[in-house]
């Protein structure tokens, strides 16, 4: 069964709303007492009195509870929006609705939508913060999910220790999952903490090891790693192609939020350039045994992405508070992190420039 096709016989069949995500996913981070389903949908707090007294509500909250409502009524909670923007860009657009429901058993689908939706649900996966210890402060991160932009300032040394990590998962079946979408001074200057050499070895190590069954990218598409999305997709493709399709894989994630990093604050000259070279990657690549069809949807969505939608989200319409945010934000950015804009990304100096 394609994507598409799961789409509209096993989720839209119960509403055109549903997700699996929101019964089955969580992603908690226990240092600011948030939750949310999948990672779209904006955090919210958990009622700890009420965690005290019944511990599934750490997951069944109040707002998931109403969100599971709305879905099995075929309405549609606002948080999220990512995924509606998606729909929203034809029938045969594929969101993460689909993605995030695929993973578990059909059984597993009717039940939640056959359980009241005030029911409390036992969790399937979970994607869980302990703290906000992080050694990165990219630039569309902010300090409630990394100590690097809590203090600002960088090499914390909290380096990843893969020989610890290598030693300590023998005998266990592991996906691993990493996060990137451009290369050299790009990735270095979006993900600031990261040494763009550091991370493509790391990840040559990974797997070389053989010892995870796929290492997943996690790509957060913002207006500056368009810059070099082509060529970090390339390199996963050499990875592909010396490892195998299934031991590396990727996500492309599109960014929301903060509004004004969205791709959609390029202009239109410029959106067209990223999207038109995005073609071009896809032409080459659409039919290569070494991608699945998750990762030609998620390249062809993001080019009808750039071509179709027009605003971040639906409270983000004021561009020019965005453009604005942009400037003050990258200018701050640089002299704070001891960047430089205009060097990292000339092709943009211009715009950026007119701001
Ligand atoms: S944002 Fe999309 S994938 Fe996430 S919970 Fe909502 S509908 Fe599901």
């Amino acid at each position: 069964m394609t994507d598409l096709e799961f789409k509209q016989q096993v989720l839209d069949t119960k509403s055109s709303s549903f997700c699996a995500a929101k019964w089955y996913n969580a992603t908690i981070w226990l240092g600011s007492g948030m939750t949310t389903s999948c990672h779209h949908p904006p955090a919210h707090l958990v009622n700890i009195d009420k965690v005290r007294a019944n511990p599934r509500l750490l997951h069944n909250t109040d707002q998931k509870k109403e969100d599971r409502r709305k879905m099995i009524a075929g309405e549609r909670p606002g948080g999220c929006e990512y995924c509606w923007k998606i729909e929203d860009m034809g029938s045969d657009a594929v969101s993460d609705r689909v993605y995030k429901s695929k993973i578990y058993p059909i059984e597993a689908l009717n039940e939640a939508f056959e359980t009241p939706a005030d029911a409390d649900v036992n969790l399937r996966t979970l994607e869980i913060a302990f703290d906000r210890t992080c050694q990165f402060a990219c630039s569309y991160c902010n300090p409630a999910f990394s100590s690097t932009w809590v203090r600002d300032i960088r090499n914390l040394g909290t380096a990843v220790d893969l020989d610890r990590l290598l030693d300590s998962i023998n005998g266990l079946e592991i996906d691993l999952y990493t996060s990137n979408e451009s290369v050299g001074l790009q990735a270095e200057y979006i993900r600031d903490g990261l040494v763009w050499d550091d991370w493509t070895n790391n990840v040559e190590r990974l797997l070389d090891s053989r010892k995870f069954r796929t290492i997943h990218i996690m790509n957060t598409i913002n207006a500056l790693c368009l810059y070099s999305l082509d060529q970090f997709l390339e390199c996963i493709m050499n990875w592909k192609r010396e490892h195998g399709r299934d031991a590396v894989s990727f996500t492309l994630n599109i960014l929301r939020f903060p509004s004004f990093q969205s791709p959609l604050v390029l202009p239109d000259e410029l959106r067209t350039v990223f999207r038109q070279r995005l073609e071009v990657w896809l032409d080459a690549w659409w039919d290569s045994e070494f991608l699945h069809e998750h990762e030609v949807n998620h390249v062809q969505r993001l080019i009808d992405y750039l071509d179709i939608v027009k605003t971040p989200h639906s409270e983000a319409f004021d561009r020019p508070r965005l453009l604005n945010d942009f400037k003050q934000f990258y200018t701050q950015y640089d002299q704070r992190r001891g960047k430089c804009f205009d060097l990292t990304f000339p092709a943009l100096k211009p715009w950026y420039d007119s701001l």
